[in-house]
């Protein structure tokens, strides 16, 4: 069997910065990545995605964002295109269409096992393959008799397939948001939430929410041990959000009460027919391959861990997890830093066997 020194789980962002963090510590790191290219999800992600975050604020460690003005907010396809050349440059060894199936105790260290049978032993692992691959999917009243089409925000792409349809997008967070905006000019659109939509200023004073967040030391502060389980997220807003709810495109109503068939009732008794309802109701940390692994998860499949570095299981870390650590943990401003505690707490510790 192969022996490596530290198997990164996940070939994204949070990945390649812990490929990056651990080879400046002198380790050698092997990344797994199951899919055929190093871009993690984003090349998933909607079509008309555009970061929240300014490219200025959106560099992982030892490559800036390219392009011309440091302030837009850069496409989907222009993430894949950085985090395609970053992996490119790492000079790490990544290898794609590997996914790891289970990860094993073994006498010095893991036994890691992959799809179609491979095996590799490693001394230290990292997992870091995202939340993308394990969408939430609530119970929602009614959902399991409603008729029409239900998918949820992970697979969806664009408004096209919905022309003149009646749709649900229920969620109030920054996807579910920005994916009813988006349908809204090509269909009838409510945005069903439990509560009102909060919403955080993109720009103040003139400046974008993320110079004001890492100025004040917000973005940094480690408050990620204080959270059992992180919060929502306000919808980042420009100011077209707010308006496009106000002018009813999509409009917002408390969620439906039950289904029957194609039909859905409201709060109010309307029964109403809908063609396809889309679930923007979050994700959760996709790490099936630790369900063997005593100790690595809680009950609910949320790793055990404090800053990244596994409570229970020695050798075992994690990186990219929403609020690993501060707010910008799962950011691509932010992954480095974390990265890079990770990778240091793991040389330490495979310095000292
Ligand atoms: C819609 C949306 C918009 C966002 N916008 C921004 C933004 O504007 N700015 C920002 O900084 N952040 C943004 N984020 C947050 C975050 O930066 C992204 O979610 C990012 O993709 C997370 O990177 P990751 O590497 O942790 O996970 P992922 O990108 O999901 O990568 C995980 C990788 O692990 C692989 N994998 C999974 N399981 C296995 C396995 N068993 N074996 C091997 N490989 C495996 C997957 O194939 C994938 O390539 C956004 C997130 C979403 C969902």
């Amino acid at each position: 069997m192969e022996h490596i020194d530290v198997v990164v789980i996940g070939g994204g962002q949070s990945g390649l910065a812990s490929a990056y963090a651990l080879l400046r510590r002198g380790l050698r790191p092997v990344v797994l990545e199951a899919s055929d290219r190093a871009a993690g999800s984003w090349p998933r992600y909607y079509d008309s995605l555009t970061l929240f975050s300014p490219a200025r604020y959106s560099s992982l460690p030892g490559m800036p964002f390219p392009g011309g003005d440091p302030d837009r907010y850069p496409h989907r396809d222009e993430v894949v295109a950085y985090l395609t050349a970053y992996a490119d440059r790492l000079g790490a060894d990544i290898r794609t269409g590997q996914r790891v199936t289970s990860v094993r105790r073994a006498r010095s260290g893991f036994d890691v096992a992959l799809e179609g049978g491979g095996r590799l032993a490693a001394r230290a692992v990292v997992a870091a393959s995202g939340t993308f691959g394990r969408p939430h999917r609530p119970a929602l009243p009614g959902l399991e008799e409603f008729t029409g089409q239900v998918l949820h925000a992970a697979d969806y792409r664009g408004p096209a397939p919905f022309t003149g349809h009646r749709v649900v997008v229920v969620g109030a967070g920054n996807s579910a948001v920005q994916i009813a905006a988006e349908l809204a000019g090509a269909a009838r659109v409510t945005l069903a939430t439990r509560g009102p939509v909060k919403f955080a200023a993109q720009r103040i004073l003139g400046r974008d929410l993320h110079f004001w967040l890492t100025r004040t030391g917000l973005d940094t502060a480690p408050l990620g041990r204080l959270l059992r389980r992180p919060p929502a997220q306000p919808v980042l807003d420009d100011g077209r959000y707010r308006a496009a709810l106000a002018a009813g495109r999509p409009e917002r109503r408390p969620l439906f009460t039950g289904a029957d068939g194609s039909k859905l009732t409201w709060p109010d008794g309307e029964r109403e027919e809908v063609d396809a309802i889309v679930l923007a109701t979050g994700y959760r940390p996709d790490l099936p391959y630790l369900a063997h692994l005593d100790g690595a998860l809680d009950a609910a499949g949320y790793p055990r861990h404090r800053e990244g570095i596994a409570t229970e299981v020695a050798g075992l870390a994690f990186v990219g997890l929403e609020w690993q650590r501060s707010l910008s943990s799962n950011s691509l401003r932010g992954v480095g830093r974390d990265a890079d505690r990770v990778a240091r707490r793991l040389a330490a510790r495979l310095a000292r066997r």
